[in-house]
């Protein structure tokens, strides 16, 4: 059980800064795999609020809960752009392995952006994959092909687990997250708002 001191930021005040910072918009979205939702969540707001960015991101650095990581991975793109600004910010020094997309790829497809990436990522005993916002986890699965799970220890941490994570994305890794709160989502037929 972690001592008081070092779980720093309960559930709670997590909760509180990201709702402070305007990442949860109500509204009707359409997202990219064809669901409706009346919420989104938009992580990039988070740049617009410093204090609740440094309390999100100290909150992702620590990360009690979860064993040591040698290397860390952000998924494109709001992954990589908070362990990027972990890093900016001093919150954590280790190195990170940085993804790309592929071009023309879909979605959930990456490759290590340089040899030297490749080799730091399978050099890592437990290498940690950072994401921002996890549906089906099919985006940390993407991360999670270019590595070893039969050699590696995988973790992976997100900010906000909004849907049930599919079992075919859930093999070879652990996933974490700073907040589980699920936000409905409609097939286009199943939508209140279109459905007749
Ligand atoms: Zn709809």
């Amino acid at each position: 059980m972690a001592s008081p001191e070092l779980r720093r930021y309960s559930s709670e005040m997590i909760r509180e800064s990201i709702l402070a910072a305007g990442v949860l918009i109500n509204g009707h979205f359409v997202f990219a795999d064809g669901d409706h939702s009346f919420n989104k969540l938009e992580m990039d707001n988070l740049w617009d609020h410093p204090n609740q960015l440094a309390l999100i991101l100290h909150a992702l650095a620590a990360a009690e809960s979860l064993p040591e990581a040698d290397v860390l991975i952000g998924v494109p793109s709001g992954g990589q752009r908070l362990v990027t600004t972990m890093h900016e910010l001093g919150f954590d020094e280790r190195p990170i392995a940085w993804l790309e997309r592929i071009p023309d790829g879909r979605k959930q497809d990456f490759r290590f952006r340089a040899k030297a990436d490749r080799e730091l990522a399978l050099s890592a005993s437990s290498p940690r994959i950072i994401e921002d916002v996890v549906t089906t986890l099919s985006s940390v699965a993407g991360a999670v092909r270019l590595l070893r799970p039969d050699v590696q220890e995988i973790h992976a941490l997100a900010i906000w687990r909004r849907g049930k994570a599919k079992p075919q994305y859930s093999t070879g890794f652990t996933a974490h997250y700073l907040i589980e709160e699920e936000l409905p989502t409609y097939s286009p037929e199943e939508c209140p708002v279109h459905r007749k």
